[in-house]
């Protein structure tokens, strides 16, 4: 059995406006205990069933193990940290971006807040974590439909292939990225402070 943390570290506070911490923790968790349900149907009888969290971290600094997922939630006005194409936010045309590294051993994971709607973006983290689980780049995961299609919303269904995609990953080990943290948390000490080139 593996036990499964999602942390969505969100060092900019950008959950905390209306109901967004709430929408996007009930979306997750709907989307993944699925797939966990899924993969608990291949236990053995007798076997400890897996098990799922969701954790939005906001004031501290997590400590996910290797079965977990890490996403690094990022305000419009700043940049990418996980390495994206266009790293100005506010002109990338994507909403997410997993990097690979070690092939596949080790993954950074973004998701830019272009919105502050919890579902869409729960949607988001979803998508990300296909991507992140199953090393798959996006030649491969797009056309799997469901939560991995190349566009995602509030109303993406999972299919049976994203269900087995999680369920096939849940005990792979990757290693999770969290200086991260570290340059988000910089980043906000420096805009808190004043200063105007905070997001550089
Ligand atoms: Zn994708």
């Amino acid at each position: 059995m593996a036990n499964v943390t999602i942390h969505i570290a969100d060092v900019f506070e950008l959950t905390k406006i209306g109901s967004f911490a709430k929408d996007l923790t009930t979306r997750v968790k709907a989307l993944f205990d699925d797939c966990i349900a899924f993969a608990n149907k291949s236990v053995k009888q007798g076997d400890p069933p897996h098990t799922s969290n969701i954790v939005i971290a906001t004031a501290a600094k997590p400590a996910p193990g290797k079965l977990d997922f890490l996403v690094y939630l990022l305000p419009i006005e700043f940049h990418s940290i996980a390495g994206a194409p266009t790293k100005d936010n506010l002109l990338a045309d994507h909403w997410g971006f997993t990097k690979l590294e070690q092939g596949g051993a080790a993954a950074k994971c973004e998701i830019i807040a272009k919105l502050t709607q919890g579902d869409v973006i729960g949607s988001l983290v979803i998508h990300e974590m296909l991507h992140y689980k199953t090393a798959k780049g996006n030649n491969a995961l797009h056309p799997t439909g469901g939560l991995g299609a190349a566009t995602v919303d509030a109303a993406s269904q999972l299919n049976d292939a994203n269900r087995r995609d999680i369920a096939a990953n849940l005990k792979k080990e990757i290693t999770p990225w969290l200086d991260g943290w570290d340059i988000c948390a910089g980043a906000k000490a420096r805009r808190d402070g004043g200063d105007p080139l905070w997001n550089l």
